[in-house]
Order: structure tokens, then C-alpha cells, then sequence
């Protein structure tokens, strides 16, 4: 639970957010943005509303967007990189998860809970010399969810072997169920 500060303070300080400790309308006790007093998960709740009904055009024209300017794209990716390495991590984390399984991100998925794990990879790579990665308890290709409840940090080398298993698994599943290998 954050520590309650004023909007007025909040302000002066130049945070983007405060905290009443006084539940929302909808009952959530969060912080408030200092911009425009909303509570900061109704409007996570609203924007992932939102964002499921638009995800398609949304994704469309930043893939425009992108085609038509890749220098400046890339400019301000390497920023976003710089600024918080966690977060877009996480969010790059996320996208390849997309990627592999699309079903794979819940609606209600919050990119921040899943830093923690970013973090760690990094910090190990960087304090043991081994390369670390977030790996998904149970694989996306056997209906695993990108969540933090399914997130660990492996070192690439486990994670490989990991991988080698679970396509195995998946072949032994498939011809199970077609019939194919039951004596
Ligand atoms: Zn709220």
C-alpha cells in the first residue's frame, strides 16, 4: 500500500500521482492521478476494456506508423530503453508471448506486475556473467497464460533444454491423441 500523500503535495512535488488511502466509486483503494483525480485501476480497467476493442486498429497503425518512420521509431524505442530497461523489457517480454500464443495474455494482464521478473534476469545476467531468462512455468505451447502466477527466471541454457522437452511433449500429446502411438 503506497503512503498518503495530498494531490496539493503530490503536485508541488511534481508526482504523477497521490494517495488518499479512501476507497474509489468502484472500491478500489489506489492512487489518483494528480492530472485529473481518477483512480489509477479504474482507469487500468477501463483502458483494458478499451484497448480488447481496439486492439486490432491500435496495433495496425503503430505497424504504419512504424513502416513509414522506422529511424524515429527506433529512436524512441532506444529512449523508452534507456529510461526503464524493467518495464520495457517487460513489455517486450510480453508482446513475443503474444506473438507465440495470442491467446496467451489475460484481459485484465498488468505489464508492472511482471517487471519484478525482468529485473531479476537482468540482475542475474549482469552479476553472474550468465545470460537469465523469464520463462513461462507451463509453456504458452501447452496453454500456459503470460502472467506473473506463470513467470520464473531460468538461465538460457535451462530454459533451452526446457524448450527441447516441451516441444517432445507436445509431439507425444499430439499422436496420443490422434490414437497413433497407443499399443
Ligand atoms: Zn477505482
Amino acid at each position: 500500500m503506497p503512503s498518503v500523500i495530498s494531490r496539493s503535495t503530490a503536485k508541488a512535488a511534481g508526482l504523477q500521482y497521490y494517495f488518499t488511502g479512501k476507497v474509489c466509486k468502484r472500491g478500489h483503494v489506489a492512487e489518483r492521478f494528480v492530472s485529473n483525480t481518477s483512480c489509477i485501476e479504474c482507469h487500468r480497467v477501463h483502458h483494458a476494456v478499451w484497448y480488447k476493442r481496439n486492439s486490432e486498429k491500435v496495433r495496425a497503425k503503430s505497424a504504419a506508423r512504424h513502416r513509414a518512420n522506422p529511424e524515429k521509431r527506433r529512436a524512441i524505442d532506444a529512449a523508452r530503453k534507456r529510461r526503464n530497461p524493467d518495464l520495457f523489457a517487460a513489455k517486450a517480454g510480453r508482446d513475443a508471448a503474444r506473438r507465440r500464443a495470442p491467446d496467451c495474455v489475460p484481459s485484465d494482464f498488468n505489464v508492472r506486475d511482471t517487471i519484478p521478473f525482468y529485473r531479476e534476469a537482468r540482475h542475474l545476467a549482469r552479476t553472474t556473467g550468465i545470460p537469465h531468462e523469464v520463462d513461462h512455468i507451463i509453456a504458452l505451447i501447452l496453454g500456459g497464460k503470460h502472467e506473473a502466477s506463470n513467470l520464473r527466471v531460468i538461465s538460457r541454457a535451462e530454459n533451452l533444454r526446457k524448450a527441447a522437452d516441451e516441444r517432445e511433449e507436445l509431439v507425444r500429446s499430439r499422436s496420443s491423441t490422434q490414437g497413433g502411438n497407443v499399443p
